[in-house]
């Protein structure tokens, strides 16, 4: 059974410039070999493409309209228990390693123990200055006592700012952090124990690199922003090499993780365990994804199914239409340019009112 925890956030990390996600030129040997040790989501959606709303998300299994922090800078009190505060209430010690300060406005979201200081820019907070923080952790944590350590590199965040010899591009940067995530593995595996830790890696949203209008950043509702990874692993609980192809949420994380590790469950958890998706038994299981993206007076919304993608502008006006299985990268807006496609995906959308 998992005693310990270790959750990896990677800020701006898109799904397919991970190498086991995709063919790019790409290496990630880490996250590959982490990937055929445990499970592999690949079609794994984020909530929102901003760092403090997202990662309060995957900590609390809530959306942001629901757990009330939608942008960077707010300070008002969440309204959903985090992983933290859950894990902490039996008896875990819990630990934050982050690389931006940012976190603080959510006091690290009540985690017991946390480094989270500096912009995302610093050279302080770089890969290799967090691995040094983490491995000094690692030195004097207690392994008697369950541990739950949360690790967030910005690396892939601009700007890029690696060390030498990777080139300083958004493709540098994640090979970069590729190796750090390789040292923190190895270091939490020699001191805690693969066998008895469930750990996970994620990436809070993805990154625009020249798509859909936008040369590069993050914070819109496009899939680019949206399709991140996910991979966990549980030896004896997990098979090796396993894959989950259908669409999954990042409000479904945080109960999985309660699942597997016996935690309590919050009665007011969005997400649902992914359990069995990674067990093959809940394969007909047809999830429905919401995004959301606030900015200002700006409220917009997606809602996503394996087949479909829908945009809804402020007025919850639908503004864009996408068929995800013949145009997955949803650059075919059949709102705006077919009128038969128009009045079929106004079928779809009605069917999935009234389901
Ligand atoms: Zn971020």
């Amino acid at each position: 059974m998992a005693k310990h925890i270790l959750l990896v956030t990677i800020d701006s990390l898109r799904a397919d410039f991970v190498h086991c996600y995709g063919s790019r030129e790409i290496r990630t040997p880490n996250l590959d070999a982490f990937a055929a040790s445990g499970v592999r989501f690949g079609h794994h959606l984020s909530s929102l493409a901003t760092t403090l709303p997202s990662h309060c998300s995957l900590l609390t299994g809530c959306l942001p309209s629901v757990h009330g922090i939608n942008w960077n800078g707010v300070e008002t009190p969440r309204r959903r228990l985090t992983l933290a505060e859950i894990a902490a209430a039996e008896g875990y010690a819990t630990t934050a390693i982050t690389s931006w300060g940012g976190f603080q406005k959510q006091q690290v979201y009540g985690f017991q123990q946390a480094h989270s200081e500096g912009g995302a820019g610093g050279d302080e907070n770089r890969g290799d200055e967090t691995i040094l923080r983490v491995e000094a952790w690692l030195e004097s944590v207690d392994s008697g006592r369950p541990q739950l350590l949360w690790v967030h590199f910005i690396d892939p965040h601009t700007p890029d700012n690696c060390p030498e010899p990777f080139p300083r591009t958004y493709v540098g940067e994640v090979e970069f952090v590729d190796t750090v995530v390789g040292r923190l593995l190895d270091g939490w595996d020699a001191r805690l124990g693969a066998e008895s830790s469930f750990v996970a890696i994620t990436a809070d949203h993805g990154e625009h690199l020249d798509d859909h209008g936008v040369e590069r950043g993050h914070g819109t509702l496009w899939i680019t922003n949206a399709w991140i990874p996910l991979l966990f692993r549980c030896p004896g609980a997990i098979e090796p090499g396993s894959d989950v192809g259908e669409l999954t949420r990042q409000i479904d994380v945080l109960p999985t993780i309660l699942n597997y590790c016996r935690l309590p469950m919050p009665y007011n958890v969005q997400g649902m365990s992914l359990r069995g998706l990674i067990e093959g038994k809940d394969a007909d299981m047809r999830l429905v994804h919401q995004g959301q993206a606030v900015r200002g007076e700006t409220d917009t919304t997606t809602v996503r199914t394996e087949e479909h993608a829908f945009f809804f502008g402020d007025n919850r006006n639908l503004v864009h239409a996408f068929d995800r299985r013949s145009d997955p990268r949803e650059q075919e807006d059949l709102w705006a340019t077919d009128g038969r496609a128009r009045q079929s995906v106004e079928h779809s959308l009605r069917d999935g009112r009234e389901k």
